[in-house]
């Protein structure tokens, strides 16, 4: 008899790894976290090709690196605030995979050259999960980049805005900072409304390639 695993909702799905045999990898929430109380993510693959459970570990832990999250005695994921964050945790999945296995995992810096602007983002973390956006430019079209970039983070991290004359701050609800994950969704939210609109092809994808579908 096929021992059957609750292994949680899929939130996000890699329909086809470009770097381990095109291998579906799926995203799940998990609703205890041992230990406490609190979510915890897995990533998970069916595929039964060798090596794949060297790919998934290598997932992990780039996810680890790259989205600041800590793993707990059963392998699952979660921030170290104990929050949820499941749409930051969603991006530091789908970043992680497309990470060449190759290459290692570093945190991104709390800066970029913003292509449409041509200017140096920075973020500036002010403590207790606040984020302030800066640039060295000057005047109104700089003041609006900031400010539609902060709204990016926003989005991306579900973050709260705070309110300032420049709509230039951002805030975790869980009032902790989170540096790793503020930098990975930096390289992002200059593209939100993009990104966004790729996930609604990706979610539709997904959905054709359903881990119960699959035979
Ligand atoms: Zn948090």
């Amino acid at each position: 008899m096929q021992r059957v695993v609750d292994i949680g909702r899929r939130i996000e799905l890699v329909p086809m790894d470009p770097h381990f045999n095109d291998i579906t990898i799926g995203l799940y929430r998990q609703n205890v976290n041992h230990g406490n109380n609190t979510p915890a993510f897995l990533v998970h693959t069916y595929s039964r090709i060798s090596g794949a459970p060297e790919r998934i570990e290598a997932v992990v832990e780039a996810m680890q690196v790259l989205g600041g999250m800590l793993k707990n005695d059963d392998g699952l994921l979660h921030f170290p605030c104990n929050s949820t964050h499941e749409a930051a945790c969603r991006r530091v999945f789908l970043e992680a995979c497309k990470l060449a296995p190759d290459t290692p995992a570093e945190p991104r810096p709390l800066n970029i050259l913003d292509k449409k602007s041509r200017l140096t983002i920075t973020v500036d973390s002010t403590g207790q999960g606040v984020y302030r956006v800066t640039t060295e430019g000057e005047g109104r079209s700089a003041a609006r980049r900031i400010s539609a970039i902060a709204g990016g983070l926003a989005k991306l991290g579900e973050m709260e805005s705070v309110e300032t004359d420049n709509r230039d701050t951002v805030a975790f609800a869980c009032e902790t900072s989170h540096d790793a994950l503020v930098g990975l969704l930096l390289t992002r939210a200059p593209n939100v409304r993009v990104v966004l609109r790729e996930d609604e092809m990706g979610a539709g994808r997904g959905v054709l390639s359903a881990p119960s579908q699959q035979t």
